[in-house]
């Protein structure tokens, strides 16, 4: 039984305190020997400096491999292309293509009049610009700003079509969510790989505000688990590493082989996870 690929996102942290957590996550999960780790993009100027100094910082390191987030909202085509081009002098290869979200939630998106106009317009001038892997967004439960699943996947479809190389959804907690949306995406032609986007549960109540503004999905059962465990981190934690490995192991014995965890840079959670998946492998290729 091959390991499945693994690859984590992190995020810019906002203060020194957080770099420094960043750090250690960074070097704890470097053991699982991840195909990259991908950094995203801050929505507004002071979040995308954020992530620039974080690009930079870990491009230093030559054993990383890392994957750039990138988004069209609120940019113009020149800065997206200066960025883009700053990140391939640091020798940045993979690039995460999203089109972001407008400064008020819920409101319809608008994008920049000198800018990209969609995630299409961005993904084909990136794929102009160099020999990319270019990773996109897709979604199990359809995004909140599209018609209908078949809607989200002409959607994806174009993206590929587009020069996206793989997809990475956002996270689910059901295995069957996936394997849906993996058929569905198969019948309406999207052939490239559709990589499980992996959230181990670090705060419950954080986490319903997120999937609320994101139109995710969190199972009632899910939310059950983590009932009146808010002052009890300990049990939470082994609650969050006992669903998300049970979902690791469905997806694997669906014939899923490669895993993006969210990690929100903190990497206990991950980490258990991974260390059991890792034995499991082990214990299957021995026997
Ligand atoms: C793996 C992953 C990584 C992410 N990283 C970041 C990040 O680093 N920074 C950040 O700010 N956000 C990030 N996001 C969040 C993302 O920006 C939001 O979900 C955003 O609302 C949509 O971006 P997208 O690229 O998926 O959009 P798109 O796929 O371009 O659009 C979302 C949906 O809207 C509909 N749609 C959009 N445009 C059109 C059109 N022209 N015609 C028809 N339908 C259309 C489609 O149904 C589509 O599926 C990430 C999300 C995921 C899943």
């Amino acid at each position: 039984m091959k390991r499945p690929d693994i690859s984590f996102e992190l995020f810019p942290p906002a203060s020194a305190n957080g770099l420094d957590n960043l750090g250690q996550a960074v070097e704890r999960l470097k053991g699982f020997d991840p195909k990259y780790y991908s950094i995203t993009y801050g929505a507004g100027g002071s979040g995308q400096q954020k992530s620039n100094e974080l690009i930079t910082k870990l491009a230093g390191d030559s054993e990383l491999t890392l994957a750039a987030h990138i988004t069209l909202a609120g940019a113009t085509r020149q800065e997206i292309t200066d960025t883009v081009k700053s990140w391939q002098a640091l020798g940045i290869k993979r690039l995460v293509a999203l089109r972001g979200d407008g400064d008020v939630p819920g409101e319809a998106f608008v994008p920049d009049s000198e800018g990209f106009q969609d995630s299409i317009e961005l993904i084909a001038a990136l794929r102009e610009l160099g020999d990319f892997e270019i990773a996109v967004a897709a979604y199990p439960d359809p995004h909140p700003d599209s018609q209908s699943l078949a809607a989200d996947l002409e959607f994806l479809k174009r993206k590929q079509d587009a020069g996206a190389t793989t997809a990475i959804t956002q996270f689910f907690f059901e295995a069957d969510s996936y394997f849906k949306f993996v058929a569905a995406a198969r019948e309406a032609g999207i052939t490239i790989p559709i990589i499980p986007g992996i959230l181990p549960i670090n705060n419950i109540s954080q986490l319903k505000r997120f999937a609320d503004r994101c139109g995710a999905t969190i199972p009632e059962w899910v939310i059950k688990a983590f009932d009146g465990l808010e002052d009890n981190p300990e049990t939470s934690a082994a609650v969050a590493v006992s669903l998300c490995l049970d979902l690791c192991r469905e997806l694997i014995e669906g014939g899923v082989d490669a895993f993006h965890f969210y990690t929100l840079n903190r990497s206990p959670l991950t980490e258990a996870v991974c260390r059991l998946l890792a034995l499991q492998t082990e214990q299957k290729e021995a026997a």
